[in-house]
């Protein structure tokens, strides 16, 4: 995806108030992000780790979505998918994220849920520059796995927003 600015960012988020879009914890260090192999941008807020968010490209211009992060299960050694990008990770390395849903299904306190990469570093387990662990060998390109999760993400996002 191409670079995107703090206030671009801010003015993304569909599915919080003005007032929360405007507080939230935004990465400082946007300049230096990978943003040439990121599919999507996507952090933890390092003061509040049950909050997560995530920004895309979509056809509908930048949609940003808040999410809430589960509290994890531990103590056992599970694997887990991340339901975007497939990457399998054991322990924490995938965590259930739900959106509250944009407009009215949120007022009446509607959510969607996802199991994500916990670090939200899909794009870069997709590519190799992060690894999970042991890897499931695909015969599909990485061109085609990168389509793959943008559709799975995209399915994500009409999800909060429809
Ligand atoms: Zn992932």
């Amino acid at each position: 995806m191409l670079a995107i600015s703090e206030p671009a960012v801010r003015a993304s988020f569909v599915n919080c108030t003005q007032g929360e879009a405007k507080r939230l914890a935004i990465p400082n260090d946007l300049d230096l992000r990978p943003w040439a192999d990121l599919d999507f941008l996507g952090w933890r807020d390092p003061a509040a780790t049950q909050r997560a968010y995530l920004v895309a490209e979509t056809d509908g211009g930048l949609v940003g979505v808040a999410l809430r992060v589960a509290a994890q299960q531990t103590g056992r050694a599970r694997r887990s998918m991340c339901s975007l990008c497939l990457t399998t990770h054991t322990g924490d390395g995938v965590a259930l994220m739900s959106a509250r849903k944009a407009g009215p299904g949120g007022r009446q306190g509607n959510s969607v849920g996802a199991y994500i990469c916990s670090d939200l570093g899909c794009s870069l387990y997709l590519r190799g520059k992060k690894d999970a662990g042991r890897r499931i060998d695909e015969t599909i390109t990485l061109d085609e796995k990168i389509e793959r999760t943008t559709g799975h993400l995209a399915a994500f996002l009409r999800r909060v927003t429809e």
